[in-house]
């Protein structure tokens, strides 16, 4: 596959903006898990389809489940979509969880 190389000018910005934005605020990448997928996300994507016969399908966070679900877009006379929402109150927990990590804006230098 061809591909194209950044030139110097551009490596020397982008090596400026890696050096300001410092380490990866990420966990190290497991790649002992392949493809088998050993280990699963926290957060499980729920199915929701129109009632209808149209269908029209999407995945929905539980918690977006559970705040209401969207009419289908195909013809809103299908009325709004239909979903499973478990009972559960860890998956809540999860998205809270997830949505508490602060954000830190990154502040790059203007090109000179
Ligand atoms: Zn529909």
């Amino acid at each position: 596959m061809a591909h194209a190389m950044p030139a110097p000018p551009l490596r020397e910005r982008l090596a400026v903006i890696a050096t300001l934005l410092g380490p990866l605020p990420h966990a190290k990448l497991d790649t002992e898990i392949g493809a088998s997928g050993a280990k699963k996300s926290g957060v499980r994507m729920l199915k929701a389809e129109c009632g209808a016969a149209c269908g029209y399908t999407i995945r929905i966070l539980p918690k977006w489940a559970r705040v209401g679900l969207p009419l289908c877009p195909v013809n809103p006379a299908h009325g709004a979509l239909v979903c499973d929402i478990p009972d559960d109150a860890n998956d809540v927990a999860a998205v809270l969880q997830e949505n508490a990590v602060a954000e830190t804006p990154i502040v790059i230098p203007p090109n000179e």
